[in-house]
């Protein structure tokens, strides 16, 4: 791999505004870095498929899929004042919402900085500062002091789409990236190193990429994507939330710096077990750090696929730490690590193996 050109990658899928059913910029970045590895093809709901170059027809087809979207807000209403109600798109703690900054895409797809606002303490009674934030009570201040004022002058609408201002980071000296979205475009930028890596080599399986939109409000482009393809395998490249800061030492699963995540249970899916432990074999002898989890909660695209007719899926995440907030870490070791397992798993599949998930 290029490192310059991953990091570079990362920063701008990133940086890109793509909250769901807006993932347009993804996608576009995401289309040109893998035009030269594959027939690509978008729908009207911005899911897009990627032939690898060198399929067969006639081979196993192995989905590897990402989804582009990341969690935001959307404008429900204008306020008299200039202030703009909104409701937030995908999961979010309200905790973590108030006093951050944002950009606001207005009529002409423009977008506007803004600030969500919060109570100054000194308009806050002790009764109040006890009080956890409700989204409903917050509302989104682009500066402006009157409703005219936003859609005249500004040109916000109702169903403007609204994402985290936060650029993009390298932190050189730890190896570490720092910014918003990393959920999934971690996992996007993935997917277009895994493809790089294989471009050319000669695999017992036809490979298909897909990058899903709008997985964040419930595994919907995955829904398309994986009835277009049709796999009979499938592998999810996820950015899921770092817990090494969350929970005790032994309850660690999806920790920086130990390699990618391979889930074995949450909320939307128990992964295919012979498909697991065979990944979790190759990432042992192929010296690839690698770690399993149990979630309570979370979903993913794989639900989707695994769905449609049954498909062995597994889900190889690169923990973010801070995931659904706008501000996130990811250790660029893991990033090599994913890539290095998938394009191994890749290379080493064929149709005896697969029958016997
Ligand atoms: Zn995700």
């Amino acid at each position: 791999m290029d490192k310059q050109k991953s990091l570079r990658l990362i920063e701008a899928l990133s940086n890109a505004n793509g909250v769901s059913g807006f993932e347009n910029e993804v996608t576009s970045i995401f289309s040109k870095a893998v035009q030269d590895f594959g027939k690509v093809s978008e729908d009207h709901m911005r899911n897009v498929i990627v032939e690898r170059g060198g399929n067969s027809g006639n081979k196993p087809v192995v989905q590897v899929d990402a989804h582009s979207d990341e969690v935001g807000f959307m404008v429900q209403a204008i306020k008299p004042n200039g202030t703009l109600r909104f409701v937030t798109i995908g999961g979010w703690s309200a905790i973590t919402i108030p006093a951050q900054k944002v950009r606001v895409r207005n009529r002409d797809g423009e977008y506007i900085p803004a600030v969500i606002t919060s109570t100054p303490p000194h308009f806050m009674t002790v009764e109040d500062r006890k009080k956890l934030p409700q989204v409903a009570d917050m509302s989104i201040d682009v500066g402006a002091t009157s409703a005219e004022e936003v859609m005249n002058d500004f040109k916000i609408d109702i169903g403007a789409p609204v994402v985290p201002d936060v650029a993009f980071d390298y932190l050189k000296d730890k190896d570490l990236l720092m910014g918003k979205a990393f959920d999934n475009r971690i996992g996007t930028a993935c997917l277009v190193d895994t493809l790089q890596e294989l471009n050319g080599q000669a695999l017992d399986v036809d490979v298909v990429a897909s990058l899903s939109a709008q997985e964040e409000v419930g595994d919907r482009g995955a829904q398309i994507t994986v009835r277009r393809i049709k796999p009979d395998l499938s592998i999810v490249l996820e950015g899921p939330p770092a817990d090494d800061t969350v929970v005790e030492n032994y309850m660690i699963q999806t920790g920086m710096r130990r390699g990618p995540m391979l889930r074995d249970y949450d909320r939307s899916i128990i992964v295919n077990p012979g498909f697991q432990a065979y990944c979790l074999n190759l990432a042992k002898q192929k010296g690839i750090k690698a770690q399993r989890a149990v979630r309570t909660g979370g979903g993913n695209d794989g639900a989707a696929i695994n769905l449609y007719q049954g498909t062995p899926t597994v889900v190889i995440g690169i923990p973010v730490r801070y995931a659904h907030t706008p501000y996130c870490y990811v250790a660029f070791e893991d990033y090599v690590s994913a890539l290095n397992l998938v394009t191994e798993i890749l290379k080493s599949l064929d149709a005896d193996r697969i029958n016997k998930f």
